[in-house]
């Protein structure tokens, strides 16, 4: 089984749920088995008694409270309830980095890591590039500031995803790959489109496919198809 990890920065409703079933439906087109699930650190609320107004629907719920206090088994026990039999494994964190809500789910998915090895654990990071109308720049320090919050809990971000209202600029590209200390491959642009369904073409014609194939060791038969 692999894993990929999706992991939000800066704000809340960044598009994380979005860029998570996109990575698992473009995974999906390549034929891969796909099983994806959203985690809600929220400590003694059921998420699911939300309107879906304010909340999405969710798995975990309830469950919340217990796997805080066995978070170290937290992975495996999702795994087992589930019975999940996947090739791959979306998990969508809930939450933003830094939040004590999630710092259990963070530190869980720290020491899963190294339990499941690099070829089979990898995260994707999805931040915010504002861009104020007093300048109209777009700005990298929260994405940095985020990425450094991340790797100070102890993940290292493979994709950081920038959410942005305009697609990025080559020099902020490069910005935040410096920076934040990742090859431009891994830094993805997702600007704000008119339909969601936008999303995985956008990440396709990024290259994630190839890069999972690399990163995670997948052995991809079919490509998705080229539509962009
Ligand atoms: P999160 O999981 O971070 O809370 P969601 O995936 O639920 O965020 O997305 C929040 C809202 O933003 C949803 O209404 C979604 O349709 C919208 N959204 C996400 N990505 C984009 C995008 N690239 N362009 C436009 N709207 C988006």
């Amino acid at each position: 089984m692999k894993y990929i990890l999706v992991t939000g920065g800066v704000i809340s409703g960044i598009g994380k749920g979005i860029i998570a079933s996109s990575v698992g439906t473009i995974l999906k087109s390549c034929g891969l088995h796909v099983t994806a699930i959203k985690i809600d650190p929220y400590i003694n609320i059921d998420a699911g008694t939300f309107s879906p107004y304010e909340h999405e629907h969710n798995v975990l719920m309830a469950l919340t409270a217990v796997f805080c206090s066995i978070c170290v088994c937290m992975p495996l026990s999702i795994s087992l309830t589930l019975r999940l039999t996947g090739e791959v494994f979306v998990l969508d964190d809930g939450g933003t980095v830094g939040d004590i809500e999630s710092m259990p789910f963070i530190e869980a998915f720290r020491q899963f890591q190294f339990k499941v090895k690099r070829d089979n654990f990898c995260n994707i990071h999805v931040s915010l590039v504002p861009q104020p109308n007093s300048t109209g720049e777009q700005k990298t320090k929260p994405t940095q500031n985020s990425v450094r919050e991340l790797r100070g809990l102890g993940l290292s971000p493979d994709l950081i995803v920038c959410r942005c209202s305009t697609p990025l600029d080559t020099a902020v590209k490069e910005k935040i790959s410096m920076f934040c200390h990742v090859e431009p491959e891994q830094v993805i642009c997702i600007h704000d489109v008119s339909s969601i369904y936008r999303v995985p073409l956008l990440l396709e014609d990024q290259g994630i496919v190839d890069y999972f194939c690399g990163r995670l060791n997948l052995l991809i038969e079919m490509r998705p198809r080229k539509m962009l």
